[in-house]
């Protein structure tokens, strides 16, 4: 059984911050994109799926005509998959949208909020109302979906304490199952770099976005959301199951432009330019990837990190069976290290992150990728 992630790269309008792979909506470009999936989809071997994630990009960019036929041709390859996410624009969904999508077997939608303070979504370039929001959710539980998730975006220039709590609120009040918390990142090439160049006061630092990470998981714990990941918060049995399959180092497969894949040890990358994806997938060629077997240490490391993020951690004698290492004693300087500034602890048969080591878990989890 393998995830599969369908990489769907349109956006109405493009965000300052972002770094994905995507490109405006056009009408033609679309289409030969449809193509060209529907194409590479062909040629994927028909291996059983446990999950099915489309995103983006943002999926709902297509109509739900288009959604529905893609959907169809990954049932008609892959099986029916146990969880199928959509992530979606509030803007973009339209009355009756979410049947046609439970319909054609979606079980979960992730609708990109990232705030409810209208400045805060303003200042991120998003164009969407809270009653837009408010309208999905709505929608998504008449329509019968097993679940909803929300995704929000801390430490955005402008942003307080009270604001963020704001946020956090709003999404509890709106009942959903999941809420996905993330803190803005600025990558190179994005509008937000060039702005954080002449005006880095305007963002967070490193102490102060802690504050708003500490506040998110106080208050989405106190709601009943359980922190089972790093970024992630889920009510009882509402979990993503693709996701999750990721941070366990599953096998997964990656459909479209920029998409990555897992799959007998070897992790590949599929080309970020449009044109190159495309021509090869309508030629009916492999698409021009990047490609890495990840093997001995370097296969642990990796998944030593994934498993890291998750709130369970690092189960010990499981590791040792699936991969030949004993992470105690082939770890044991950065195990000891983090142990002793109280960042790792051993829980029963597991190594996790503290608390506070949840707060630094990119230094964490990077120290076992890099040892040596
Ligand atoms: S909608 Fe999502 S993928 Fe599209 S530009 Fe904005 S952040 Fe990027």
């Amino acid at each position: 059984m393998v995830g599969v992630y369908v990489h769907l790269p349109f956006c109405p309008y493009l965000c300052p911050y972002c770094d994905f792979a995507k490109w405006p909506l056009r009408a033609t470009q679309a289409r030969r994109y449809l193509q060209a999936l529907y194409a590479e989809i062909e040629r994927e071997s028909a291996v059983p799926a446990a999950t099915i994630y489309l995103g983006g990009g943002t999926p709902n960019a297509y109509g739900a005509g288009d959604l529905e036929g893609l959907l169809a041709r990954l049932h008609a390859r892959f099986g029916p998959a146990r969880e199928v996410s959509v992530e979606l624009n509030p803007e973009l969904v339209a009355d009756g949208d979410l049947v046609r999508y439970r319909a054609a077997g979606v079980t979960r939608v992730s609708i990109g909020v990232q705030s409810f303070v209208p400045a805060e979504a303003a200042t991120l370039g998003r164009k969407h109302t809270v009653e837009q929001v408010e309208a999905v959710v709505a929608q998504a539980r008449g329509a019968g979906l097993h679940s909803v998730s929300l995704d929000l975006m801390y430490a955005v220039p402008g942003q307080t304490l009270r604001s963020w709590r704001q946020s956090l609120r709003a999404a509890i009040a709106l009942g959903v199952d999941h809420i996905s918390t993330y803190g803005l990142t600025v990558e190179e090439g994005t509008p937000y770099f060039a702005w954080r160049e002449r005006e880095p006061a305007a963002f967070f630092d490193d102490s102060r976005e802690a504050e708003l990470y500490a506040l998110a998981i106080e208050t989405l714990q106190s709601a009943g959301y359980e922190q089972y990941e790093i970024s992630n918060f889920a009510r009882p049995g509402h979990r993503c199951e693709h996701n999750a399959n990721y941070w366990a180092n599953g096998e997964y497969a990656g459909l479209g432009v920029g998409a990555a894949s897992y799959r007998d040890g070897v992790r590949s990358v599929h080309t970020r330019s449009f044109e190159e994806y495309v021509a090869a997938a309508l030629r009916g060629e492999p698409i021009p990837s990047q490609a890495e077997r990840l093997e001995g240490r370097k296969r642990a490391g990796e998944a030593l990190m994934l498993a890291l993020r998750t709130a369970q951690g690092v189960a010990l004698t499981e590791f040792k069976e699936r991969y030949g290492i004993d992470v105690l004693a082939e770890y044991e300087p950065v195990v000891t290290r983090f142990a002793r500034t109280g960042l790792l602890e051993r829980v029963g048969d597991s190594v996790r992150l503290t608390v506070r080591g949840r707060f630094l878990a990119n230094d964490v989890c990077g120290a076992f990728v890099t040892f040596e």
